[in-house]
């Protein structure tokens, strides 16, 4: 029944159902808060170690989703890998972090995909 008495973060009610009992949802209720705070800093520490590397993850995430959709061409996509490699490697320097070396095989990851598509289409066509 009803509703959370917390208000959310930009304003507004919190539309949550509150826990049973209770006049907040999860996310409001006082006696959580600690317990929330902890698992945010949890959370915190396996996200990256630098922004930058951050929105690399982003955008590679992207181009995979283009490049399987086939909205972006080998061509593009093997220029944006590079670019990518050359960025990944002086981050690298800076930062040795495992990270780099994720991203980088994401990185191979796509390119063998970009060459798996390029085939598919060849026999394809
Ligand atoms: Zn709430």
């Amino acid at each position: 029944m009803g509703q959370c008495a917390g208000v959310k973060a930009k304003g507004g009610r919190c539309t949550a159902p509150p826990l049973p009992g209770e006049e907040w949802c999860y996310g409001h209720h006082p006696n959580y808060a600690d317990k929330r705070r902890r698992n945010a800093a949890k959370s915190h520490k396996t996200r990256s170690a630098s922004p930058e590397i951050a929105s690399i993850k982003a955008n590679l995430s992207e181009l995979a989703v283009d490049v399987m959709g086939g909205a972006v061409d080998r061509g593009n996509a093997a220029v944006a890998s590079q670019v990518y490699n050359v960025l990944l490697r002086a981050i690298g320097m800076e930062l040795k972090v495992k990270e780099v070396e994720e991203l980088e095989a994401k990185l191979e990851e796509l390119s063998e995909a970009f060459e798996q598509q390029q085939e598919a289409r060849r026999h394809g066509a």
